[in-house]
């Protein structure tokens, strides 16, 4: 857990928002490196291509990850470790799985909608940065609620 560059108890804010980045770096570099006391920036979890999940930091603290300090307040940051494919950036089926699974996990625990109103990239809060970088696309979090949907009926949407 890290403890320098961080803020326990986000001044009083909720966690209303999730924000997944590029790791700009390889998954064990990064968490190496998110250890070192003197790093100033630090998200939640990191994610490696093979679907690794760390946890750097208590979901209770505010990291530093999204550039804007109310974010911060209000976010958990996901980093994810990504890969060149030719032209293409890619994110590998197990990470995405991973990804699928703390976002479904953290929106339940505190209560956040899966929409890409609260599932935010970097880039929707910091537009110059190309983060995460390539066609990182969100459409996957349509398809939480149309299964679910398909597996309870509609009139619940509580997610179970
Ligand atoms: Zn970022």
């Amino acid at each position: 857990m890290h403890r320098n560059s961080s803020e326990e108890g986000r001044q009083g804010r909720k966690i209303e928002l999730l924000v997944l980045h590029s790791m700009d770096g390889f998954y064990k570099s990064t968490v190496e490196w998110f250890k070192n006391p003197k790093t100033a920036v630090v998200a939640h979890y990191l994610i490696s291509k093979k679907g690794e999940i760390s946890q750097m930091l208590k979901d209770g603290w505010a990291g530093y990850h999204a550039g804007d300090y109310e974010t911060n307040l209000r976010s958990i940051g996901i980093e994810l470790e990504d890969e060149k494919k030719g032209e293409a950036w890619v994110y590998p089926k197990e990470e995405i799985k991973a990804l699928r699974w703390l976002v479904k996990r953290l929106c339940k625990k505190y209560k956040i909608p899966k929409d890409k109103e609260h599932i935010l990239l970097h880039k929707d809060i910091t537009p110059e940065r190309d983060d995460p970088v390539g066609n990182f696309d969100l459409d996957w979090i349509a398809s939480f609620k149309t299964s679910y949907l398909r597996s309870v009926g509609r009139n619940d949407l509580s997610i179970s």
